[in-house]
């Protein structure tokens, strides 16, 4: 059997189209978002990230503000700059890179983020919320697996308000920012949920609940480590992982997920690519949430961001 290779870059095309005209729509009513972000240090990937997302954001012709802080920034410098964007009427999201350098304690720096403005919904009242099936930002990560999902699954001529119901979802990964939102949204489509970890891994059970996933989203940052004798014949596959490795036969640095894609796409009804997923809609699921910031500042109705 072979995989429908689902293709995120035309999703996220589609998506950013929406935004573009939404945001045609809504300037009438003088909705004019505003995005910052915060980089501590200089990462390969917070830099790259944030240019990703700058570039987006400009394309839309939204206010954008980079904010940068030394790698030896104190907490207070980090929480100081937060606030500044907080106050600033011009900018609705507000966006801390990750990684922050060890000494700056990432719950801290949710906690300062004004929750109206903490468009990830890092700060615990947005977690909470989300959690509680009442959110008010859908952080982009989870949200666009979810968004990629309904997309495929729609393609094939299902109904994604009821799909889900009563089939089993598998996230393996627990973190904050994909693997406990991802388990919630899942929980909110009325599925089965389980979430696995690395120590389910280590008591050697991972496979024993990967193959009761009728669709499994896997965040690890494993490379390879879901194999296609861990998944289920039929599965719907979404590699959240992003892992530099290095090709042995040509040297070359190259991309991969966390899943072994040849062994899984051929047991998968569907799977994602990497790179090519899920990636390219997260930074346009964010840009969206800026967006649906600066409605909701103005009590317009937004759509993205927001609970479908
Ligand atoms: P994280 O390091 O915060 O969390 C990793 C999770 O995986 C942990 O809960 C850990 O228990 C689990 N894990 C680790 N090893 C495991 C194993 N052997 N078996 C089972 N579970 C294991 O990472 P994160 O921020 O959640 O990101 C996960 C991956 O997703 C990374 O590769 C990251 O680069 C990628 N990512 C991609 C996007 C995107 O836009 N596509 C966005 C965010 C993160």
């Amino acid at each position: 059997m072979g995989a429908t290779v689902i293709d995120g870059n035309a999703v996220a095309e589609q998506l950013r189209a929406e935004i573009e005209e939404e945001l045609r729509v809504l300037r009438l009513s003088a909705v004019r978002p505003g995005l910052a972000t915060v980089m501590v240090g200089e990462s390969f990937d917070a830099q790259a990230y944030e240019k990703h997302v700058r570039r987006l954001a400009e394309g839309l012709e939204y206010r954008y503000v980079s904010e940068r802080l030394p790698a030896d920034a104190e907490l207070a410098d980090v929480v100081a700059t937060i606030g500044k964007m907080n106050a600033d009427p011009r900018v609705t999201g507000v966006l801390v890179l990750q990684p922050l350098p060890e000494h700056v304690p990432e719950a801290a720096v949710n906690s300062a983020l004004e929750p109206t403005k903490d468009i990830e919904a890092v700060h615990p009242l947005n977690a909470g919320l989300l959690a509680q099936g009442q959110p008010r930002f859908l952080p982009s990560t989870p949200a666009s697996c979810f968004y990629l999902l309904d997309s495929y699954v729609t393609s094939q001529g299902h109904d994604a308000s009821t799909y889900y119901s009563g089939r089993t979802l598998v996230v393996v990964g627990r973190s904050n920012s994909v693997g406990k939102p991802a388990q919630w949204l899942g929980l909110e489509r009325n599925m089965t949920v389980i979430t696995a970890h690395s120590r389910t891994a280590a008591a050697g059970r991972l496979g024993d609940f990967t193959r009761q996933a009728d669709i499994l989203i896997v965040a690890a940052g494993k490379p390879g480590l879901v194999t296609g004798e861990m998944v289920r014949d039929g599965v719907i596959a979404i590699d959240v992982g992003i892992n530099a490795v290095k090709d042995a036969s040509t040297g070359r640095t190259r991309m991969v997920g966390d899943l072994d894609f040849d062994g899984v796409a051929a047991r998968a009804e569907a799977i994602t690519p990497v790179p090519g997923g899920v990636g390219p809609i997260t930074d346009v699921w964010l840009v969206g949430n800026a967006f649906a910031a600066a409605a909701m500042a103005q009590r317009v109705e937004p759509r993205f961001g927001l609970f479908r």
